[in-house]
């Protein structure tokens, strides 16, 4: 990018409403954040005039860019209030910006120039660093704007120029004298300041323009997310629909409510009536997600009693239990134990870990369900002696349609959704869930929530009971 390019769009950057906002924000930002680092090290280098040189010039040095911060501190507030849009005010505030570097950078100079000039002998070392410390200090804060950049270094920069004539003019040295040696350094010194300075511009402009990119990338992932979400959730509304009818139907059909049917025909309807039951099921998970993903997933919180809701849960697995041919029993400890929950979704998510528990034993086998107190938390798990989880697998047990064995060996199928629903209603209730598992041994899966205490829960919300859906369309077996 060539010097007048960059220059070019550094300007039109400024025309930009958002980036002048930006730019201008964060000059002021760093205006006021910065302001004990440039106070310390300009209180040390006044200390440093005041024992070395004219006391009273140091001082009063000291005084005039006192003043001049009080005015960056004021100045910074009035930006930060701006909103970026009038373009009137953006003008004043950049005005204002250009009076107080001119101030402050004139107040810099004076007094390294009041060194210099009091200095007799023995070169600028002094006031040079000084001089160089608070140039390097601009290039390093102040590419934000790069007319302000330019007109605060030039003001240093001509301090640096007279600092390099002053004893040029004052002794008229031959070619060969050391005068003339540390005029040529300074020269080269103002070079490496404005190379450097040049090179930290260009390092702002590319982060500028890099944050741009990802705030546009952000933008278009967010209008891709909402897409997504509205496509999910009405094409799942209009599977739904349809789908219940068929399901309906077919359901008829099978309970013999029209009629007896040839055998052929009866085991086809069975495997249709399974089949659309657990489409039925697939959606409803798509639903869920999606409302979680768009937070429209409402939660209604009240005290629920946590062996009821365990309950509650295992009553509605039965029927898939009974088909598997599993046991579950119980080991509840802490009667009365009480936790602030939507009743629904926490059913649904024992419902969850319930059904996968039994889908992945073995014939016959036990799933056990305890609830413990540990602390002020009670812990509910769901223990399985079935195919355990290898290690390292928990991005795919908790993710999104992913699942850690291959779809062909597995006895029932999987939408790889439950667990990341149950997650995230988990989430919301402020609870853990994490599992333990050995391949070939078994798995527990367990939830943590805090309990409600005597004197923290609230007054008992009469609960309408209502039939709490499995929603893991995993819970049944595909054909
Ligand atoms: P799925 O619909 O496939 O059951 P889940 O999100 O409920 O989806 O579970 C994700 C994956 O985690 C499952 O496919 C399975 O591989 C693994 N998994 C979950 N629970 C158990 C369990 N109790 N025992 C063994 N593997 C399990």
């Amino acid at each position: 990018m060539t010097f007048l390019t960059t220059l070019r769009a550094g300007s039109s950057d400024w025309f930009d409403p958002r980036g002048r906002e930006q730019q201008l924000k964060e000059y002021a930002g760093l205006l006021n954040q910065l302001i004990w680092k440039r106070q310390t090290s300009f209180l040390a280098a006044v200390v440093l005039a005041a024992a070395y040189f004219d006391t009273l010039v140091a001082l009063l040095c000291y005084v005039f860019v006192l003043f001049t911060e009080f005015l960056d501190e004021r100045l910074g507030r009035f930006a930060r209030s701006w909103d970026g849009e009038d373009p009137v005010m953006g003008r004043r505030i950049l005005r204002r910006i250009a009076f107080n570097t001119v101030l402050s950078a004139i107040g810099v100079c004076s007094f390294v120039i009041s060194i210099a000039i009091q200095q007799t002998s023995g070169g600028h070392f002094t006031p040079l660093f000084i001089l160089f410390s608070a140039s390097l200090f601009a290039a390093m804060y102040n590419s934000q704007i790069l007319s302000i950049l330019i007109l605060r270094l030039s003001i240093y920069l001509a301090g640096f120029v007279f600092v390099a004539f002053l004893d040029v003019f004052r002794y008229a040295p031959p070619l060969k004298s050391t005068v003339w040696l540390e005029f040529f350094t300074i020269i080269f010194v103002i070079y490496f300041l404005i190379d450097i300075s040049w090179k930290f511009y260009l390092g702002y402009r590319r982060n500028l323009e890099q944050m741009k990119l990802v705030e546009k990338e952000a933008e278009l992932a967010r209008a891709a997310l909402a897409v997504k979400s509205q496509f999910v959730s009405v094409v799942s509304h209009e599977l739904r629909t349809p789908l219940t009818s068929i399901k309906g139907s077919i359901d008829l059909i099978n309970s013999g409510a029209v009629g007896e049917l040839p055998q052929k025909a009866r085991s086809l309807l069975e495997i249709a009536g399974r089949n659309s039951h657990r489409l039925a099921l697939l959606i409803d998970d798509l639903l869920d997600l999606q409302k979680m993903e768009a937070g429209e997933m409402s939660f209604r919180f009240e005290p629920l009693d946590v062996h009821a809701t365990i309950h509650e849960a295992i009553e509605s697995t039965s029927g898939f239990a009974t088909k598997l041919g599993i046991h579950v029993q119980t080991e509840l400890e802490a009667p009365g134990c009480t936790i602030m929950g939507d009743r629904n979704r926490l059913v649904q998510a024992l419902q969850n870990l319930l059904s996968n528990a039994m889908k992945f034993s073995n014939e016959g086998g036990t799933v056990t369900v305890s609830a413990r107190p540990i602390g002020s938390r009670v812990r509910v798990s769901v223990r399985d002696r079935g195919v355990g989880i290898p290690e390292g697998a928990e991005d795919r047990v908790f993710g999104k349609f992913t699942q850690v064995d291959s779809s062909e060996k597995r006895k029932v199928g999987g939408t790889g959704l439950g667990l990341n629903i149950t997650k995230q209603i988990a989430e919301r209730h402020d609870a853990t869930i994490e599992y333990e598992s050995e391949l070939g041994t078994g798995t527990v899966f367990y939830m943590e929530f805090n309990r409600v205490t005597g004197s923290e829960a609230p007054e008992e919300v009469p609960v309408r009971p209502q039939p709490a859906r499995l929603t893991v369309a995993s819970a049944v077996g595909t054909q």
